[in-house]
Protein backbone atom coordinates (compact mmCIF):
# COMPACT_ATOMS: atom_id res chain seq x y z
CA UNK A 1 0.00 0.00 0.00
CA UNK A 2 0.92 3.30 -0.78
CA UNK A 3 2.09 5.63 2.41
CA UNK A 4 2.01 9.73 2.42
CA UNK A 5 3.23 12.54 4.57
CA UNK A 6 0.91 15.55 5.56
CA UNK A 7 2.68 19.25 4.39
CA UNK A 8 0.73 22.25 5.30
CA UNK A 9 0.59 25.41 3.59
CA UNK A 10 -1.46 28.75 4.60
CA UNK A 11 -3.28 29.50 1.13
CA UNK A 12 -5.19 32.96 1.53
CA UNK A 13 -7.10 32.81 4.64
CA UNK A 14 -6.99 28.80 4.80
CA UNK A 15 -4.81 26.23 5.97
CA UNK A 16 -4.88 23.28 3.94
CA UNK A 17 -2.68 20.46 3.55
CA UNK A 18 -1.30 18.02 0.94
CA UNK A 19 -0.66 14.72 0.69
CA UNK A 20 3.19 13.91 -0.74
CA UNK A 21 3.28 10.26 -1.53
CA UNK A 22 6.29 8.77 -0.04
CA UNK A 23 9.04 5.72 -1.91
CA UNK A 24 8.26 2.78 -0.71
CA UNK A 25 10.89 1.39 1.44
CA UNK A 26 12.44 -2.14 1.60
CA UNK A 27 12.53 -2.04 5.28
CA UNK A 28 10.34 0.22 6.94
CA UNK A 29 11.76 0.14 10.39
CA UNK A 30 15.28 0.64 9.08
CA UNK A 31 17.63 2.68 11.01
CA UNK A 32 18.12 6.66 10.56
CA UNK A 33 20.46 7.13 8.03
CA UNK A 34 18.87 4.28 5.72
CA UNK A 35 18.10 5.73 2.41
CA UNK A 36 16.22 4.44 -0.21
CA UNK A 37 16.81 5.01 -4.18
CA UNK A 38 13.34 6.32 -4.52
CA UNK A 39 12.27 10.10 -4.91
CA UNK A 40 9.27 11.42 -3.01
CA UNK A 41 6.86 13.19 -5.75
CA UNK A 42 3.43 15.17 -5.18
CA UNK A 43 0.58 13.17 -6.10
CA UNK A 44 -2.82 14.97 -6.80
CA UNK A 45 -4.58 13.00 -3.63
CA UNK A 46 -7.25 14.64 -1.82
CA UNK A 47 -6.23 17.97 -0.13
CA UNK A 48 -6.72 17.69 3.96
CA UNK A 49 -8.85 20.77 4.39
CA UNK A 50 -12.14 21.76 5.71
CA UNK A 51 -14.66 20.14 3.34
CA UNK A 52 -12.64 17.04 2.58
CA UNK A 53 -12.90 13.62 4.32
CA UNK A 54 -9.64 11.53 6.12
CA UNK A 55 -9.76 7.63 6.29
CA UNK A 56 -6.25 6.29 6.88
CA UNK A 57 -4.09 5.04 9.87
CA UNK A 58 -0.34 6.00 10.87
CA UNK A 59 1.91 3.41 10.30
CA UNK A 60 3.85 4.07 13.13
CA UNK A 61 7.05 5.45 10.83
CA UNK A 62 8.24 8.52 10.97
CA UNK A 63 9.73 10.45 7.90
CA UNK A 64 11.73 13.73 7.55
CA UNK A 65 9.89 16.62 6.42
CA UNK A 66 12.70 18.36 4.40
CA UNK A 67 13.60 21.40 4.79
CA UNK A 68 13.61 25.14 3.69
CA UNK A 69 16.26 26.93 1.51
CA UNK A 70 16.84 30.16 0.87
CA UNK A 71 16.91 31.38 -2.87
CA UNK A 72 18.87 33.58 -5.06
CA UNK A 73 16.01 35.95 -5.30
CA UNK A 74 15.90 36.23 -0.88
CA UNK A 75 12.64 34.03 -1.01
CA UNK A 76 12.51 30.79 0.77
CA UNK A 77 11.76 27.42 -1.20
CA UNK A 78 10.06 24.18 0.49
CA UNK A 79 12.51 21.03 -0.57
CA UNK A 80 11.11 17.85 0.52
CA UNK A 81 13.78 15.68 1.93
CA UNK A 82 15.51 13.77 -0.85
CA UNK A 83 14.80 9.91 -0.08
CA UNK A 84 12.08 10.67 2.57
CA UNK A 85 14.54 9.27 5.15
CA UNK A 86 12.89 7.18 8.21
CA UNK A 87 13.65 9.14 11.06
CA UNK A 88 13.63 7.78 14.85
CA UNK A 89 13.72 11.69 16.53
CA UNK A 90 12.53 15.00 15.67
CA UNK A 91 11.16 16.17 12.29
CA UNK A 92 14.26 15.82 10.10
CA UNK A 93 16.84 14.00 9.33
CA UNK A 94 20.67 15.29 9.99
CA UNK A 95 21.24 16.38 6.63
CA UNK A 96 17.98 18.33 6.20
CA UNK A 97 18.07 19.73 9.68
CA UNK A 98 21.81 20.94 8.60
CA UNK A 99 20.23 22.27 5.27
CA UNK A 100 17.57 24.13 6.67
CA UNK A 101 17.81 27.96 6.73
CA UNK A 102 14.81 28.98 8.17
CA UNK A 103 16.65 29.71 11.60
CA UNK A 104 19.21 31.72 10.42
CA UNK A 105 16.38 34.23 9.63
CA UNK A 106 16.55 35.23 13.59
CA UNK A 107 20.23 34.75 14.82
CA UNK A 108 22.38 35.61 11.36
CA UNK A 109 24.01 39.16 11.76
CA UNK A 110 24.23 40.93 8.81
CA UNK A 111 28.08 40.58 8.64
CA UNK A 112 27.13 36.97 8.46
CA UNK A 113 24.79 37.26 6.36
CA UNK A 114 24.48 35.50 2.49
CA UNK A 115 23.60 37.92 -0.47
CA UNK A 116 20.43 35.76 0.00
CA UNK A 117 19.25 36.24 2.82
CA UNK A 118 19.99 39.97 3.20
CA UNK A 119 17.89 40.23 0.41
CA UNK A 120 15.13 38.29 2.42
CA UNK A 121 15.52 40.75 5.00
CA UNK A 122 15.98 43.85 3.59
CA UNK A 123 12.71 44.71 2.64
CA UNK A 124 9.92 45.87 5.08
CA UNK A 125 8.49 43.95 7.75
CA UNK A 126 6.16 44.40 10.75
CA UNK A 127 5.70 43.26 14.12
CA UNK A 128 2.93 41.47 15.50
CA UNK A 129 0.96 39.90 18.55
CA UNK A 130 -1.28 36.85 17.95
CA UNK A 131 -3.14 35.63 20.60
CA UNK A 132 -4.67 31.59 20.83
CA UNK A 133 -8.02 30.36 21.77
CA UNK A 134 -6.74 30.12 25.62
CA UNK A 135 -5.19 33.41 26.24
CA UNK A 136 -1.19 33.05 25.05
CA UNK A 137 0.12 35.67 23.49
CA UNK A 138 3.21 35.42 21.32
CA UNK A 139 5.39 38.52 19.50
CA UNK A 140 6.21 37.75 16.14
CA UNK A 141 7.82 39.27 12.88
CA UNK A 142 6.60 39.11 9.11
CA UNK A 143 7.60 40.07 6.37
CA UNK A 144 4.94 42.78 4.62
CA UNK A 145 4.37 41.50 1.88
CA UNK A 146 3.00 38.19 3.11
CA UNK A 147 0.22 39.88 5.01
CA UNK A 148 -1.99 37.80 6.79
CA UNK A 149 -0.59 34.19 5.81
CA UNK A 150 1.76 34.54 8.41
CA UNK A 151 -1.45 34.14 10.87
CA UNK A 152 -2.84 31.75 9.41
CA UNK A 153 0.32 29.15 8.93
CA UNK A 154 0.31 29.68 12.71
CA UNK A 155 -3.04 29.16 13.65
CA UNK A 156 -3.79 32.27 15.38
CA UNK A 157 -7.10 33.54 16.71
CA UNK A 158 -6.77 37.09 16.38
CA UNK A 159 -4.03 38.82 15.75
CA UNK A 160 -2.96 42.81 15.75
CA UNK A 161 -0.34 44.37 13.46
CA UNK A 162 1.55 46.74 15.87
CA UNK A 163 4.94 48.43 14.09
CA UNK A 164 6.27 48.45 10.68
CA UNK A 165 10.09 48.41 9.78
CA UNK A 166 12.07 48.97 7.15
CA UNK A 167 14.00 45.63 7.05
CA UNK A 168 13.97 42.45 9.24
CA UNK A 169 17.32 43.48 10.86
CA UNK A 170 15.44 45.91 13.09
CA UNK A 171 11.72 44.11 13.45
CA UNK A 172 13.95 41.26 14.91
CA UNK A 173 15.49 43.71 17.55
CA UNK A 174 12.46 45.06 18.37
CA UNK A 175 10.75 41.19 18.89
CA UNK A 176 13.70 40.33 20.63
CA UNK A 177 13.22 43.89 22.94
CA UNK A 178 9.87 42.74 23.59
CA UNK A 179 9.34 39.55 24.33
CA UNK A 180 12.49 40.27 26.96
CA UNK A 181 11.04 42.79 28.85
CA UNK A 182 7.37 42.01 28.33
CA UNK A 183 5.26 38.71 28.64
CA UNK A 184 5.86 37.71 25.64
CA UNK A 185 6.77 34.43 24.12
CA UNK A 186 8.10 34.15 20.71
CA UNK A 187 7.35 30.77 20.09
CA UNK A 188 4.27 28.44 20.96
CA UNK A 189 3.96 24.73 20.58
CA UNK A 190 1.30 23.29 18.47
CA UNK A 191 0.39 20.82 20.87
CA UNK A 192 -0.50 24.37 23.16
CA UNK A 193 -2.51 25.61 20.58
CA UNK A 194 -4.74 22.71 19.76
CA UNK A 195 -5.55 22.50 23.90
CA UNK A 196 -6.32 26.16 23.96
CA UNK A 197 -9.61 25.12 21.73
CA UNK A 198 -10.84 22.86 24.77
CA UNK A 199 -12.45 25.84 26.74
CA UNK A 200 -15.10 27.78 25.12
CA UNK A 201 -14.09 31.46 24.66
CA UNK A 202 -15.59 34.04 22.87
CA UNK A 203 -14.15 36.15 20.29
CA UNK A 204 -14.91 39.33 21.66
CA UNK A 205 -12.81 38.62 24.89
CA UNK A 206 -9.96 37.86 22.71
CA UNK A 207 -10.13 41.01 20.75
CA UNK A 208 -10.29 43.20 23.71
CA UNK A 209 -7.23 41.51 25.11
CA UNK A 210 -5.57 41.53 21.59
CA UNK A 211 -6.01 45.54 21.76
CA UNK A 212 -4.47 45.95 25.24
CA UNK A 213 -1.53 43.69 24.86
CA UNK A 214 -0.87 45.36 21.37
CA UNK A 215 -1.07 49.17 23.06
CA UNK A 216 1.11 47.46 25.96
CA UNK A 217 3.51 46.89 23.01
CA UNK A 218 3.44 50.05 21.10
CA UNK A 219 3.88 51.70 24.20
CA UNK A 220 6.89 50.04 25.33
CA UNK A 221 8.31 50.21 21.66
CA UNK A 222 8.06 54.49 21.43
CA UNK A 223 9.41 54.43 24.71
CA UNK A 224 12.69 52.50 23.33
CA UNK A 225 13.00 54.95 20.36
CA UNK A 226 14.51 58.28 21.35
CA UNK A 227 17.81 58.89 20.25
CA UNK A 228 20.63 56.69 21.22
CA UNK A 229 18.70 53.57 20.30
CA UNK A 230 17.22 55.09 17.20
CA UNK A 231 19.28 52.05 15.10
CA UNK A 232 18.01 49.56 16.88
CA UNK A 233 14.14 50.63 17.20
CA UNK A 234 13.37 53.07 13.76
CA UNK A 235 10.04 51.81 13.48
CA UNK A 236 7.89 53.57 10.50
CA UNK A 237 4.98 53.26 11.72
CA UNK A 238 3.38 52.89 15.24
CA UNK A 239 -0.26 53.84 13.82
CA UNK A 240 -1.61 57.54 14.83
CA UNK A 241 -0.19 57.86 17.90
CA UNK A 242 3.25 58.35 16.50
CA UNK A 243 4.36 61.41 16.75
CA UNK A 244 7.36 63.60 14.55
CA UNK A 245 8.75 64.22 17.97
CA UNK A 246 9.89 61.29 19.46
CA UNK A 247 10.82 60.26 15.66
CA UNK A 248 10.80 62.88 13.09
CA UNK A 249 11.18 59.46 10.58
CA UNK A 250 7.59 59.40 11.32
CA UNK A 251 6.23 62.15 9.86
CA UNK A 252 3.73 61.93 7.40
CA UNK A 253 4.01 58.11 7.64
CA UNK A 254 0.83 55.46 7.93
CA UNK A 255 0.71 52.06 7.90
CA UNK A 256 -0.16 50.36 4.63
CA UNK A 257 -3.58 48.83 5.16
CA UNK A 258 -2.46 44.57 4.83
CA UNK A 259 -5.77 43.49 4.13
CA UNK A 260 -8.63 45.86 3.84
CA UNK A 261 -10.81 43.69 2.47
CA UNK A 262 -10.21 40.68 3.65
CA UNK A 263 -12.72 38.42 5.97
CA UNK A 264 -10.27 38.17 9.09
CA UNK A 265 -9.96 42.23 8.65
CA UNK A 266 -13.67 42.76 8.70
CA UNK A 267 -14.60 40.29 11.53
CA UNK A 268 -11.96 41.77 13.97
CA UNK A 269 -13.11 45.40 13.03
CA UNK A 270 -17.12 44.59 13.83
CA UNK A 271 -16.32 42.43 16.87
CA UNK A 272 -14.59 45.76 18.36
CA UNK A 273 -16.92 48.07 17.07
CA UNK A 274 -19.96 45.85 18.91
CA UNK A 275 -17.72 45.58 22.32
CA UNK A 276 -17.37 49.39 21.79
CA UNK A 277 -20.70 50.19 21.63
CA UNK A 278 -21.69 47.65 24.32
CA UNK A 279 -19.10 49.41 27.09
CA UNK A 280 -19.72 52.99 26.00
CA UNK A 281 -19.48 54.78 28.89
CA UNK A 282 -17.58 52.45 30.94
CA UNK A 283 -14.39 52.20 28.78
CA UNK A 284 -12.21 54.66 29.82
CA UNK A 285 -10.61 57.35 27.26
CA UNK A 286 -7.23 55.68 26.76
CA UNK A 287 -9.53 52.67 25.55
CA UNK A 288 -11.17 54.39 23.28
CA UNK A 289 -8.26 55.95 21.43
CA UNK A 290 -6.40 52.86 21.06
CA UNK A 291 -9.88 50.90 19.57
CA UNK A 292 -10.28 54.00 17.12
CA UNK A 293 -5.96 53.64 16.33
CA UNK A 294 -6.54 49.91 15.71
CA UNK A 295 -9.55 50.30 13.79
CA UNK A 296 -8.80 53.10 11.36
CA UNK A 297 -5.60 51.74 10.75
CA UNK A 298 -6.94 47.92 9.89
CA UNK A 299 -4.76 46.88 11.96
CA UNK A 300 -6.59 43.90 13.00
CA UNK A 301 -7.28 40.33 12.12
CA UNK A 302 -9.49 38.01 13.48
CA UNK A 303 -9.32 33.96 11.86
CA UNK A 304 -12.97 33.52 10.44
CA UNK A 305 -12.38 29.96 10.16
CA UNK A 306 -11.27 29.41 14.13
CA UNK A 307 -14.33 31.85 15.25
CA UNK A 308 -17.16 29.28 14.90
CA UNK A 309 -15.70 26.85 17.17
CA UNK A 310 -14.56 29.46 19.78
CA UNK A 311 -17.84 28.25 21.56
CA UNK A 312 -18.41 25.28 20.87
CA UNK A 313 -17.71 22.17 23.15
CA UNK A 314 -14.91 20.15 21.92
CA UNK A 315 -13.02 17.17 22.87
CA UNK A 316 -9.22 16.24 22.59
CA UNK A 317 -9.42 12.87 20.39
CA UNK A 318 -7.73 10.02 22.07
CA UNK A 319 -4.24 8.62 20.70
CA UNK A 320 -4.88 6.19 18.34
CA UNK A 321 -8.65 7.15 17.08
CA UNK A 322 -7.75 8.35 13.84
CA UNK A 323 -7.03 5.01 12.72
CA UNK A 324 -9.67 3.41 10.08
CA UNK A 325 -12.23 1.89 9.49
CA UNK A 326 -13.57 5.29 11.16
CA UNK A 327 -13.88 7.98 8.35
CA UNK A 328 -13.45 11.43 9.73
CA UNK A 329 -15.39 13.98 8.28
CA UNK A 330 -12.89 17.54 8.15
CA UNK A 331 -14.50 20.82 9.88
CA UNK A 332 -11.81 23.34 9.87
CA UNK A 333 -8.08 23.62 9.71
CA UNK A 334 -6.39 26.47 11.58
CA UNK A 335 -2.28 26.10 11.40
CA UNK A 336 -1.81 22.98 12.95
CA UNK A 337 -5.02 22.58 14.72
CA UNK A 338 -7.87 20.67 13.11
CA UNK A 339 -11.25 19.97 14.12
CA UNK A 340 -12.74 16.52 12.68
CA UNK A 341 -15.49 14.80 13.14
CA UNK A 342 -16.75 11.26 12.60
CA UNK A 343 -18.93 10.39 10.06
CA UNK A 344 -20.74 7.26 12.54
CA UNK A 345 -21.28 10.17 14.74
CA UNK A 346 -22.56 12.98 13.09
CA UNK A 347 -24.09 14.78 16.08
CA UNK A 348 -21.33 13.95 18.21
CA UNK A 349 -18.90 16.81 19.26
CA UNK A 350 -16.09 18.08 17.15
CA UNK A 351 -13.01 16.52 17.99
CA UNK A 352 -9.85 18.73 18.46
CA UNK A 353 -6.11 17.39 16.68
CA UNK A 354 -2.85 18.74 17.09
CA UNK A 355 -1.16 17.96 13.51
CA UNK A 356 1.74 19.26 14.58
CA UNK A 357 2.50 15.65 16.42
CA UNK A 358 1.45 14.32 13.40
CA UNK A 359 3.76 16.30 10.96
CA UNK A 360 6.43 13.91 10.19
CA UNK A 361 4.19 10.43 10.66
CA UNK A 362 3.86 8.38 7.63
CA UNK A 363 0.35 7.41 7.14
CA UNK A 364 -1.97 4.99 4.84
CA UNK A 365 -4.73 6.54 3.21
CA UNK A 366 -8.16 5.06 1.94
CA UNK A 367 -8.71 7.20 -0.52
CA UNK A 368 -11.67 6.76 -2.56
CA UNK A 369 -12.45 4.55 -5.52
CA UNK A 370 -12.17 7.21 -8.22
CA UNK A 371 -8.12 7.93 -7.26
ZN1 LIG B 1 15.71 14.70 5.22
Amino acid sequence: MKTYLLRLSADQSETKGNWRTLPETPNATGNEGETTQLHAEVESVPVFAAGHQLSGALTGARRCIGSQQLQPDGTFAYVPCRTARIITKGKQCFPCSRADESRLIHHTPREKASPALIKYLDVPHFLYVAGFADGTWKVGTSRLARGENRWVEQGAVVAIRVAQYEDGWQVRAAEDATSTNLDFTQAVRSSRKAKSFLPQTSLSELVLAACEKATEVKNFLQGQAPDEEMDLFAPLALGKQSSPETNPELAGVTPEPLNQDSAGAKLFAETLKNQAAKTNGRATANQGTEWDWIIENQLGWANPAAQPWLDKPLTALPKGTLNYPQTWQIEAVFGPTAILRSLDDEHGEGQVVDLGALISQEWELNLPASH
